[in-house]
């Protein structure tokens, strides 16, 4: 979400006539979109701090904004305190009002008077780096309104802000604030812009998708969405449209020879507790649906999802894993894992180890449990110590680098479709990557979300080729282009 926020704000800047700047030290303007979601997140802004100071110093015209879920009403005094050299404070949900809060709309048409923006996607990554991820975006971003796309193959499509949930752990209610769904024919209307751009792959974006459309009025059009009324679950949708709905709809958007114009479809984060059996029809049904899904669990056990307020027991979860893998066969699934979370038991634990064990994932992304100030979890007690959450995320890091590794292997001398995303980097120390002494490599995903290396130059970029994989790792795969054909035209 924040890089899709990122690429909004940097559409919105070079719509009003600002240039990409191609360093921090030149920079006019610099964006810092935050993420608070875990503590390291939020230490690396502070540590930018002594450089940003000085790069004012270096340019007094320069002005800074900080964004994105790290800025929230109630911390607004304590961030002036604590970041002197910003000079605007923006909340996720006052990102739209960028331009004006700048003082920029009315400068529109005066290009290259603004000088240049720096701005950083992720906090994770080097300043310079996130300036020159946004290269080469500014004709899109005038073709397509607002957004600086970073890519012309895959984008993001946020259908929902904010979040009802009330996870103790987690910030994003109080940052991003209650969830407001985007109109169903704006969204649909924004996907066939992007096929009539070419984008070959769209991934809906939201806090919580599966909770899309319950806040829009009722429409006729949508009356039989009501009847299924998510298999008993708690939305009561009354005739608004749903993840289901929107699925099928963008779905139904078709090339002249009736394939889909948008391949490839993913959509991002569903909550386990509103994940409907609609949906799950509409996944089976809709070709350009790719077979994955990341359904967070956070915790194999019921009485830490309770402290933790997910709503659902590990019984629901396990049914809802099993009636999509009954639906969409081969389908691949990631999830999300806190480990030590406060009062967590070791045998909890051992819980969540054999849910792994149990689901087999394809991918778990695991943290350790670190407070988020201003969370209802402050007010547990964080008693797990810090060695214990370490060793729990190493152990269960091994477990699905085991099962992982298992799961990959299971597609050596197979193939498959990889849409290909990018030219592999110079040198790798990665383990899963191939050995470069071979000639040059590109990277992809397949449908399933799985990373391929394989061989080929920078023209395969955009293209779905067909590769047999010969090696597995547990991060990746690796492979030849089966054939050594044009590849498939976009
Ligand atoms: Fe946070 Fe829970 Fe909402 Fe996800 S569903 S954004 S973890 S409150």
């Amino acid at each position: 979400m924040n890089r899709s926020d990122s690429e909004e704000m940097a559409g919105r800047l070079l719509a009003v006539g600002c240039e990409e700047a191609s360093t921090f030290e030149s920079a006019d303007l610099v964006v810092i979109n935050t993420c608070a979601i875990r503590e390291g997140a939020e230490q690396k802004v502070i540590g930018r701090q002594g450089h940003l100071a000085r790069l004012k110093v270096a340019n007094p015209g320069m002005r800074i904004v900080m964004t994105g879920c790290a800025v929230r009403e109630a911390e607004r005094d304590g961030l002036r305190r604590r970041f002197p050299a910003v000079d605007l404070f923006l909340r996720p949900d006052e990102e739209p009002e960028l331009v004006d809060r700048l003082g920029l709309a009315s400068a529109q048409g005066a290009i290259g008077s603004l000088g240049a923006i720096g701005t950083t996607t992720t906090v994770g990554r080097t300043l310079v780096g996130a300036a020159d991820n946004l290269s080469g975006t500014r004709a899109r971003a005038i073709g397509e309104g607002t957004v600086a796309r970073g890519s012309a193959i895959s984008a993001w499509l946020p259908i929902i802000y904010g979040c009802d949930k009330t996870c103790t752990y987690c910030i994003v209610p109080f940052s991003r604030g209650p969830e407001r769904s985007r109109p169903f024919d704006d969204i649909v209307e924004e996907a066939r812009t992007l096929a009539l751009a070419g984008y070959r792959e769209v991934t809906l974006l939201g806090q919580n998708v599966n909770s899309y459309g319950h806040d829009l009025a009722p429409e006729p059009r949508f009356a039989h969405v009501d009847a299924e009324r998510w298999a008993g679950r708690r939305l009561d949708l009354q005739g608004r449209p749903d993840l289901a709905e929107l699925i099928r709809a963008i779905d139904a958007l078709r090339t002249a020879d009736g394939r889909p114009a948008i391949p490839r479809l993913r959509f991002v984060t569903s909550h386990p507790w509103d994940l409907s059996d609609r949906l799950i029809a509409a996944l089976a049904d809709c070709p350009s649906v790719c077979e994955h899904l990341h359904l967070p669990v956070q915790s194999g056990d019921d009485a830490v999802l309770r402290r933790m307020g997910r709503q659902y027991t590990i019984e629901h979860y396990r049914e809802r894993l099993d009636r999509i893998r009954a639906a969409v066969p081969g389908i691949t699934v990631s999830t999300d894992v806190i480990v030590g979370f406060c009062g967590e038991t070791e045998a909890q634990f051992e819980r969540t180890l054999q849910l792994l064990e149990d689901v087999r994932y394809d991918q778990v992304f695991a943290a350790a449990y670190s407070p988020r100030p201003g969370t209802p979890a402050t007010k547990l007690v964080d008693d797990v110590p810090p060695h214990v959450k370490r060793r729990r995320l190493n152990q269960l890091l091994a477990v699905q680098e085991r099962i992982g590794l298992e799961r990959n292997e299971a597609w050596i001398g197979r193939e498959i479709d990889v849409l290909v995303d990018a030219v592999a980097p110079p040198r790798t120390h990665d383990h899963d990557a191939p050995d470069r002494a071979d000639g040059p490599r590109v990277t992809g995903r397949t449908r399933g979300n799985k990373l391929v290396h394989l061989a080929g130059d920078r023209r395969l970029v955009g293209h779905e080729v067909r590769v047999r994989i010969d090696h597995a790792g547990p991060y990746a795969l690796r492979g030849s282009p089966v054939t050594e054909q044009p590849p498939i035209p976009r």
